[in-house]
C-alpha cells in the first residue's frame, strides 16, 4: 500500500481487496483519469476513496466533490472523513439546498420545491426581509469566527445549521462561503448534474470543476439521474391551473392560450389506446399552431414565461408563495420546441393516474445520459464512479460517455465463502406469458419455504407491484408465519420510512417479511444490517413493462449502439435492479447472508453474465425442489448461526 494513502486511511488494517481498490482510485487521481470501480457493500469503498484521493487533493490544491443520490449517503462520507480527521489534517462539510438549510420559517412553510425556495430567499434578501441574512451580513466578526471553526474540521449540514442557530445567522449563507475552503464537499448528484443548479453552485465554489475530483457514489443510479434532470413533464391539471391564474390576473389572451393547449392535450388523451403513447413532436407543434392561429409558438412561449415571471413578482410583493403555472406552461412549451428535432428526446402523452386515466400529461423524456454528463466529464479534474452493481463496466462507461482510457475494475466480495449463500432456483418465473394463479401459488409457497428456513427478517423484492399483488391473491399471507410488511405503490417517503422502521422492529423477535418491489423505495437507500435482513429473495427479473418510453429508449440505444439496444435499454437496468435488491441483505463485512433468486431465468448464462462479480462468483443453481431449498438454507444458517 502506498504510504501516502496509508497516511489518510482511518483504520488499523485493510479489508480484503480494499487496499487494491484504494490503489486504483489513487492511480486515477494521480494520473488525472476517470475510474469506474465496482465493489460490493462491506468492501469499505467510501473510506478507501477518500484516503486514496486526499494525497493528490492536498498536493495539488484540489477539492473532492463527493456526490450521491441521498443525503443519508452523503452523511456517510462525512462520517468516514471524521475518522480520517482523527489521524490527519482534513476538512469537509456536507452541503444541502435552501429548503433543508434555510432558517426562515416563512420560506420553509411556503416552498415545496427548490426553485420556489430559491425565489423566496432571493426576494427576501433583496428586500431586506430576512433577519438571518441581515445578521450574517452585519456581524462580520461572528461570521469570521464560524467560518474559521467550520473550515478547520469536518461538519455535517445539520451541525452547521445547529451552530448557526445559536447566533441567528443563515446556515445556507455560511455553508456557501465555506465551499472553497474545505477539502471535501458532500452533496446530492443534482448540484453537479443539473446545469442550472450547477451554474449557481459554482458561483460560490471558486475552484470550479477543473480543480475538483468528482466522486459519483452509488453510480448505478447515474444514467437515470442524468436523464431525469434533462426531462420535463406538464400535466393537464397544471395547464388548467394556469388558466385560472390568467383569469385571476385578468390576462385574457393568455387564459385563452392555456385553454387551447389544454384542449389539444385532452383530445390526444381521448384518442389514446395505451396508458403512454409517443407523440410526433413536430405534428403536435403544427396542431398547436393551427389551434392558436399563429406560426410563432416561440413568441407565445416567451409571452407565457414573461407573464408568469410578472405574476411571481406580484405574488412575492403580496407576501405569497412565488408559484406560477403560466410560467410553467411557457417553459415547457419552450423546451418542447427546442427538443422537437432532437433524437435524444422522446415526446410522450401519459396518464399520471394509470387506473382511472385521469390527469393526462405531456412528457419530454431524455434518452441519453451523455447529454447531461458530458460537461462534467470533460471539465472535472477526474471522476470516480463506484457502486456494487455496475457490470458490465464497459457498457456503463459507454452509456455514460466516460472516455475509453478510464480505469475500470470489478472487485471480488471481501467475504469468506461461508459468509454468503447465493442461489438461483429453477421452476418459477414472472415471465408475462407464464403469470397465472398456479405460478403465483408455487412462488408464494417457495417464499414461505425460504421464510421458515431462514432466521429473523427476510426481504422479498418482486419484479413489480402486479407480481406483489399476484402473490397476495395466491394467499401468501396464510402461508407465512412471520408478520408481513407490504410496500405500496405511490407511498410517500414518510410512509416508506415508517414501514421500514416497523419491519426492522421485528429483528431479534423472530423476524418479519418485507414485501417490496425491486427498484422501489425499500430496495435502495435503506440499510438492513445483521438480523434486520438475513435473506433477500428476488422474485422475477424486474424487466420494465414495454411502455412507449421503454420502447423509445430501446430504439434509441439500438440506433446509437447497434446490436446492444435491448441490452442497454432493457436488460441491464433490470439486472441492476435485481442485484441492488439482492444486496440489501449484504451490508457489512460481518454479515452472513443468503440471496435467493427466484426465477429460472437467473440460472441462465444470459442473465448470469450481467450480474455483478460478487454475486456471479458465489452463485449456484438449484433445481425445482422446495425440500432441497429448505435444507440448503437451514444448513447455511445452522453453520453460521451468529447473524
Ligand atoms: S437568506 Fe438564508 S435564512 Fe434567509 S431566506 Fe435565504 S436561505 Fe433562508
Amino acid at each position: 500500500m502506498s504510504e501516502e494513502v496509508a497516511r489518510f486511511f482511518p483504520y488499523s488494517s485493510f479489508r480484503p481487496f480494499q487496499d487494491k481498490f484504494a490503489l486504483r482510485v489513487y492511480a486515477a487521481a494521480a494520473s488525472r483519469k476517470d475510474a469506474v470501480l465496482e465493489g460490493v457493500n462491506g468492501l469499505g469503498k467510501t473510506a478507501a476513496i477518500l484516503a486514496a484521493l486526499l494525497p493528490t487533493v492536498k498536493q495539488r490544491g484540489l477539492s473532492i466533490i463527493y456526490t450521491s443520490r441521498t443525503h443519508r449517503q452523503c452523511d456517510r462520507a462525512i462520517e468516514e472523513l471524521e475518522k480520517i480527521a482523527k489521524k490527519a489534517s482534513v476538512t469537509g462539510i456536507s452541503f444541502r439546498g435552501r429548503r433543508e438549510m434555510c432558517a426562515n420559517k416563512f420560506v420553509l412553510q411556503n416552498s415545496d420545491d427548490t426553485r420556489t425556495a430559491m425565489e423566496l430567499c432571493n426576494h427576501l434578501v433583496k428586500t431586506h426581509g430576512c433577519s438571518f441574512y441581515e445578521n450574517t451580513e452585519s456581524n462580520p466578526r461572528t461570521l469570521r469566527k464560524l467560518l474559521r471553526e467550520f473550515s478547520s474540521g469536518v461538519f455535517t449540514s445539520s451541525m452547521i445549521k445547529e451552530r448557526c442557530s445559536e447566533f441567528d445567522l443563515c446556515p445556507y449563507e455560511v455553508a456557501k462561503r465555506l465551499l472553497s475552503n474545505v477539502d471535501v464537499v458532500a452533496l446530492s448528484y443534482y448540484y453537479v448534474l443539473d446545469k442550472n443548479i450547477r451554474a449557481n453552485f459554482f458561483r460560490y465554489f471558486q475552484k470550479g470543476l477543473r480543480r475538483s475530483i468528482i466522486v459519483f457514489d452509488e453510480s448505478h443510479n447515474l444514467p437515470e439521474a442524468c436523464k431525469e434532470v434533462a426531462s420535463e413533464g406538464l400535466t393537464l391539471q397544471s395547464i388548467r391551473l394556469a388558466e385560472i391564474e390568467a383569469h385571476q390576473r385578468r390576462q385574457k389572451r393568455l387564459q385563452k392560450i392555456c385553454m387551447q393547449i389544454a384542449e389539444v392535450l385532452q383530445e390526444i388523451a381521448e384518442r389514446a389506446n395505451e396508458e403512454e403513447e409517443l407523440i410526433e413532436p413536430k405534428e403536435f407543434v403544427s396542431v398547436l399552431k393551427r389551434r392558436l392561429g399563429t406560426q410563432d409558438l416561440a413568441t407565445v412561449a416567451q409571452r407565457l414565461e414573461d407573464a408568469g415571471e410578472k405574476n411571481v413578482i406580484e405574488r412575492l410583493a403580496e407576501g405569497r408563495s412565488p408559484r406560477s403555472n403560466i410560467r410553467r406552461v411557457g417553459t415547457f412549451l419552450k423546451t418542447w420546441l427546442e427538443t422537437s428535432s432532437k433524437e435524444t428526446f422522446a415526446h410522450v402523452m401519459s396518464f399520471r393516474d394509470r387506473e382511472n386515466r385521469r390527469n393526462p400529461a405531456l412528457e419530454i423524456i431524455s434518452l441519453d445520459p451523455r447529454d447531461t454528463a458530458k460537461e462534467v466529464l470533460s471539465s472535472a479534474y477526474a471522476t470516480i464512479s463506484t457502486s456494487g452493481t455496475l457490470e458490465p463496466l464497459d457498457s456503463f462507461r459507454e452509456i455514460m460517455g466516460i472516455p475509453e482510457g478510464a480505469i475500470t475494475e470489478s472487485f471480488p466480495a471481501p467475504y469468506a465463502p461461508d459468509q454468503i449463500l447465493c442461489i438461483a432456483v429453477s421452476g418459477t418465473t414472472t415471465k408475462l406469458n407464464a403469470r397465472n394463479p398456479d405460478m403465483y401459488e408455487k412462488t408464494a409457497r417457495r417464499i414461505a419455504v425460504v421464510s421458515s428456513s431462514a432466521p429473523e427478517n427476510i426481504g422479498v423484492f418482486a419484479a413489480s407491484y402486479d407480481v406483489l399483488e399476484g402473490l397476495r391473491e395466491a394467499g401468501i399471507e396464510d402461508m407465512i408465519r412471520k408478520p408481513l410488511f407490504w410496500e405500496r405503490s405511490g407511498s410517500t417517503s414518510g410512509e416508506s420510512d415508517e414501514l421500514i422502521y416497523q419491519f426492522k422492529q421485528q429483528a431479534g423477535k423472530g423476524g418479519g417479511v418485507l414485501m417490496a418491489v425491486a427498484g422501489g423505495r425499500s430496495s435502495e437507500g435503506a440499510d438492513f444490517p445483521g438480523k434486520e435482513m438475513t435473506t433477500s429473495v428476488v422474485v422475477g427479473v424486474p424487466y420494465p413493462r414495454p411502455t412507449a418510453t421503454v420502447r423509445a429508449e430501446i430504439e434509441y440505444m439500438e440506433r446509437t449502439y447497434p446490436e446492444r439496444g435491448k441490452l442497454y435499454g432493457y436488460t441491464l437496468p433490470a439486472i441492476r435492479k435485481a442485484s441492488q435488491s439482492a444486496g440489501r441483505a449484504v451490508r457489512s463485512i460481518t454479515d452472513r447472508s443468503a440471496i435467493v433468486l427466484l426465477d429460472s431465468r437467473f440460472a441462465t448464462q444470459y442473465c448470469k453474465r450481467y450480474l455483478p462479480r460478487w454475486i456471479r462468483e458465489n452463485l449456484s443453481n438449484m433445481p425445482d425442489d422446495d425440500e432441497l431449498l429448505a435444507r440448503r438454507i437451514a444448513s447455511f444458517f445452522a453453520t453460521n448461526s451468529d447473524k
